[in-house]
């Protein structure tokens, strides 16, 4: 993995792929700039108290990019490298993905400068309940509807709903996505985006002619999202053969137990020391010759330095981002079947719909609604992506931005410019 600070941004390649849409679709440089822009970015100061009695400010982000289509919809992130520009692309990337599943959102990502592992659960509490407070003014259930992300969890979504409900006197469980289930959240939701990326994994296999049983794959990151894809891939007969999180990597060319590993790591918090499987480079887990991969982690992790090097015909993008531009030029040079984090990983977003839609009604689905509504419309917008990308004779990223894209432009030119 890259360590070294990439002067562009993950923003920069957001703004490219919608370029190469504008190149598809002909629309102006003007309404260009309309769906390159965020229509509101707060920025914030959270002061909090450290358990040992001293005060530390940190920073914290909310873009809303985009409301076209509905209130915005986007994840919160507690992680160090978390600035602006990463939280625009983020919002951005939502905006696609809502509306290449058809929800009923815009888009929006918000996120704190904060690394999760050097604070206290108590810590984090006060730095996860100052930020709802700070952001207080531009969410709500008809506003903007936060989720988890990278470094938070459903307890970070239990305070926030907490914190808002308090604020504003009365419980407002449709605040946000991801709560636990016994304060309104949805049944299917917690393995949802691995469950996605499986069915995507799936799609991408059978379009390739390969047989699920015995093919091989890798994952990078162990978290909600990588760890749920090694579990579904292991349990329909891949095997996963190297994983890797952000201490290490394991390898096991037999195919790694992933429900031991999982134990392995709540027990210590990293892959590395596994009694199953050997160490090895991080850097390499994404190179092996193996049928998928699966970059789970965090963005701009296949770029000009290794994309050559990804020997994989197949890499399903369950992390946002997690190609950069130049990256992905490589990739389609070479003939890889990218299937794009906005289809990869829309299995989050997609349930939290269903979550938000259950909070408001106060009805509750049951799981098997949940996941077959989930596996319906995800396999609908593969086919629409995939058919459009035949036709269009495109790579799959282009074909779903492209389809997104032109649904918010719609939005737009129906809704007209106010004033
Ligand atoms: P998480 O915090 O639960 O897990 C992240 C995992 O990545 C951890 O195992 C961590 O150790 C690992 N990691 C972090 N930095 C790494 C690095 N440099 N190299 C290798 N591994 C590294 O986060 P998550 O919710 O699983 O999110 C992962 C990705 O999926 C992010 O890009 C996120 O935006 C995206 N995503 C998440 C959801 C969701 O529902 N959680 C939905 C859509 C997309």
């Amino acid at each position: 993995m890259a360590t070294d600070k990439p002067t562009r941004t993950p923003f920069d390649d957001a703004k490219d792929q919608l370029r190469k849409a504008q190149e598809i679709l002909g629309f102006s440089d003007g309404q260009y700039e309309m769906l390159a822009t965020p229509r509101r970015e707060m920025a914030v100061a959270i002061p909090i108290r450290r358990d040992d009695g001293s005060t530390e400010v940190l920073h914290g982000y909310r873009v809303q990019h985009n409301f076209s289509r509905g209130p915005a919809k986007g994840g919160i992130r507690f992680a160090p490298q978390v600035d602006l520009e990463e939280v625009r692309a983020l919002a951005m990337w939502m905006s696609w993905k809502c509306a290449l599943l058809g929800l009923p959102y815009g888009g929006a990502k918000g996120g704190v400068t904060i690394d999760p592992s050097k604070y206290s659960q108590a810590e984090l509490e006060r730095v996860m309940r100052r930020y709802t407070s700070e952001i207080l003014p531009i969410i709500g259930p008809e506003k903007d509807i936060p989720a988890p992300d990278v470094g938070t969890s459903e307890q970070h979504m239990a305070w926030m709903m907490d914190t808002y409900s308090q604020s504003v006197g009365y419980t407002v469980p449709g605040v946000c996505t991801g709560k636990p289930v016994e304060l309104g959240g949805s049944l299917g939701r917690a393995e949802s985006t691995s469950l996605g990326v499986f069915f995507m994994v799936k799609a991408a296999l059978k379009k390739l002619g390969i047989n699920m049983e015995g093919a091989t794959g890798t994952v990078q990151g162990f978290g909600k999202v990588g760890r749920g894809a090694a579990a579904f891939m292991a349990r329909a007969g891949i095997k996963v053969v190297a994983i890797s999180d952000v201490y290490g990597a394991v390898r096991n060319d037999e195919g790694i137990d992933i429900e031991a590993l999982g134990k392995h790591v709540d027990e210590t918090g990293k892959v590395v020391g596994f009694s199953g499987a050997t160490e090895m480079d991080p850097a390499d887990v994404l190179l092996l010759d193996v049928d998928v991969v699966v970059p789970a982690a965090i963005e701009s992790v296949i770029t000009a330095a290794n994309a050559e090097k990804v020997k994989a015909p197949i890499v399903v993008e369950g992390a946002n981002g997690p190609t950069d531009f130049a990256g992905d030029a490589i990739l389609v040079k070479n003939g890889k079947l990218v299937v794009p984090d906005i289809l990869a990983n829309s299995g989050g977003v997609l349930v939290s719909y269903y979550e938000w839609v259950q909070s408001r009604d106060n009805f509750f689905w049951d799981l098997k609604r949940v996941q077959e509504n989930q596996e319906i419309r995800m396999m609908k917008a593969w086919k629409e992506v995939d058919e459009y990308a035949a036709k269009k004779q495109i790579p799959l990223r282009v074909a779903a931005t492209v389809l997104s894209v032109e649904r918010v432009l719609h939005a737009h030119q129906m809704r007209g410019l106010y004033p």
